[in-house]
């Protein structure tokens, strides 16, 4: 019996090999991540440190947070070595 039958939707680092998309950590967040992708270089780093893994590859060339999911801490932002990741209040946007 393999460690992955007991750490189904553990984070990156476990050996566990599926996402951690089930608890509504969306609605925790205050401020949001916005991807200025002409300044990302694909490196995943964003994607591989997001505690909740909501880090989504869009057509291989850049990463956006699922914003369902994205709890707004603020990781991925200081992880990017680009700075490609600004925090942006929540008030600042009008779609939920
Ligand atoms: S860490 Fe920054 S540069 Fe790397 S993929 Fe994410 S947004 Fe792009
Ligand atoms: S702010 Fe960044 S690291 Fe934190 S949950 Fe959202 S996408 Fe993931």
């Amino acid at each position: 019996m393999t460690s992955k039958k007991y750490f189904q939707g553990e984070g990156p680092w476990s050996d566990a090999d599926q996402l951690v998309l089930y608890l509504d950590t969306g609605s925790w967040r205050s401020m949001r991540p916005v991807v200025e992708v002409e300044s990302c270089i694909y490196c995943g780093l964003c994607a591989l440190f997001c505690p909740t893994q909501c880090m989504i590859n869009k057509n291989g060339e850049y990463f956006e947070p699922n914003l369902d999911f994205c709890k707004g801490c603020g990781v991925c932002a200081k992880e990017c070595p680009r700075g490609a990741i600004i925090m942006k209040p929540e008030g600042e946007f009008n779609d939920e």
